[in-house]
């Protein structure tokens, strides 16, 4: 990978990621509420709300890139934050994905749900690069239940670098892992057993969540992807990350400085 060429393993993962991804976006968002009994939602609305988004008092609009964006959770959630708390209708949200099938999702769901085009759009882009974003751009970068699909993460965080304007703010909801041996133990098995088992009555595809979990239990503990942040520039303070529900998922953010 010197020359930035992808190994054959990694190139797998892509494909892979490409084929899950392609397979469950019309059932996302309901196997989403299945298989976290909604807490999800619960998650993604804590996540928007500590970061606050919208214009500051006397500021300027900002400019929101969430990446990974997939149907839209996140990226409606800041526009109905934005211009409920701040009366802010001018921040704008780029849904940005590697899927466009996840993409034209989340179009319909702006589109059923009234969204302003001008506020929110949808585009084709992968996390690794994120080429068509100019540096320093942006005011605050998002990518929740993402970067665990990412093939080389360490470089979405250094376009995530790359993108954020001095001050910005990078800001990663995922899954992590459970701080407590018993209570892991218990999810484990419903991860293993149940998620798959669902994936496969409710979606019709069991190989698809069987390909989550284990992307899950994969992913680095929640201090070494704290350290990954840093190495790539970003300033993430005190302990890196805010653990919800017994670490089941967790929240790391990190500032251009
Ligand atoms: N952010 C949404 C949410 O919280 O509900 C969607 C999360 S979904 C589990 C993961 C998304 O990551 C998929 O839409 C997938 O296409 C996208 N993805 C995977 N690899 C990516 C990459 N390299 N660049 C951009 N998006 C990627």
């Amino acid at each position: 990978t010197h020359f930035g060429f992808q190994t054959v393993k990694e190139s797998l993962k892509a494909t892979r990621v490409a084929e899950v991804f392609s397979s469950v976006a019309s059932s996302y968002d309901t196997m989403n509420d299945v298989m976290s009994f909604g807490i999800h939602r619960l998650w993604k609305d804590h996540f928007v709300r500590s970061l606050n988004p919208g214009r500051r008092p006397g500021g300027r609009p900002m400019s929101i890139l969430d990446v990974a964006g997939g149907t839209g959770d996140i990226a409606f959630r800041m526009l109905d934050h934005s211009e409920k708390v701040s009366g802010d209708r001018e921040t704008t949200v780029l849904c940005a994905d590697i899927n466009a099938n996840m993409l034209r999702e989340g179009e319909k769901r702006a589109i059923q749900n009234g969204y302003d085009p001008n506020r929110i759009s949808f585009r084709v882009e992968n996390a690794e690069t994120l080429e068509s974003i100019p540096d320093s751009s942006i005011d605050l970068y998002t990518i929740s239940f993402g970067i665990r699909n990412v093939t080389r993460i360490p470089m979405a965080l250094k376009s995530a670098h790359r993108v954020l304007k001095p001050g910005g703010v990078f800001a990663c909801l995922e899954f992590s892992k459970v701080s407590s041996a018993p209570l892991d133990a218990i999810y484990q098995q419903y991860s293993f057993s149940v998620i798959p088992l669902m994936g496969q009555l409710v979606a019709g595809d069991r190989d698809s969540y069987q390909y989550l979990v284990e992307s899950i239990k994969r992913f680095p503990s929640q201090l070494e992807f704290a350290r990954m942040i840093r190495d790539a520039g970003l300033v993430n303070v005190g302990k890196g990350y805010e653990e919800l529900t017994f670490g089941v998922a967790s929240i790391w953010k990190g500032v251009k400085p």
